[in-house]
């Protein structure tokens, strides 16, 4: 694993639109541990019968769990040469866990970008996406639960990365094209400012 790139944000905030568009520049994939989760369910796993109730009340699915499927899927042979994370690390044991994974392959976090967008686009944003994709969790009810999850154990993840150099916090709160321009700035920035081991 050469290189890992985090996009991190609250839930809405456009960071899976982000990483899917980085992913077929950049050649590498984009690793959303909740579109994995979903598929999951879909199958029916013993995973997905777990985490079905779970990611309909706005929780987290512990971190073991997700881990074990994170580390499940790195070891597929195209994330060989680094993958773009989307919706993982939510929480400071699941950053500690990536960071163990990644070293076992002599890799780091690259670069964490974080789509930062307000509360009160987030929601619309939601309510909107519940009407096109027909989310299970994109209810009113869900999304203020996520909001609060958000908050409580992932926005604590700023401060650990933004200490280890690796933070680049971007407006998610405009076009996708300009959001995108400033993420392939940012990643220019960090290949040569981050010095390795420090993320
Ligand atoms: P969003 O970022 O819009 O909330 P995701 O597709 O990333 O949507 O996640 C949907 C749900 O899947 C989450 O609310 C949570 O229940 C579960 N999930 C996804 N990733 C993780 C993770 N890394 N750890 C725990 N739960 C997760």
């Amino acid at each position: 694993m050469s290189s890992a790139i985090v996009f991190f944000g609250p839930p809405g905030s456009g960071k899976g639109t982000q990483a899917s568009r980085l992913a077929a520049t950049l050649g590498i994939p984009q690793i959303s541990t909740g579109d994995l989760l979903r598929n999951h369910v879909s199958r029916g796993s013993a995973l997905g019968r777990v985490a079905k109730p779970i990611m309909e009340s706005g929780a987290l699915v512990p971190d073991d769990l997700v881990t074990k499927m994170l580390k499940e899927r790195l070891a597929e042979p195209d994330a060989k040469n680094g993958a773009i994370f989307d919706g993982y690390p939510r929480t400071v044991a699941q950053a500690r866990s990536l960071q163990a994974l990644l070293e076992e392959t002599g890799g780091r976090v690259d670069a964490v970008l974080f789509i930062d967008v307000p509360d009160t686009i987030l929601v619309d944003r939601l309510l909107k996406r519940a009407v096109l994709e027909g989310r299970a969790d994109d209810t009113r009810e869900t999304i203020a639960e996520r909001l609060r999850v958000y908050r409580e154990k992932t926005a604590p993840l700023a401060d650990l990365y933004r200490q280890s150099g690796a933070l680049v916090t971007i407006d998610g709160n405009r076009a996708i094209e300009t959001i995108a321009s400033d993420v392939a700035a940012a990643l220019q920035n960090a290949r040569t400012a981050v010095p390795k081991g420090a993320a």
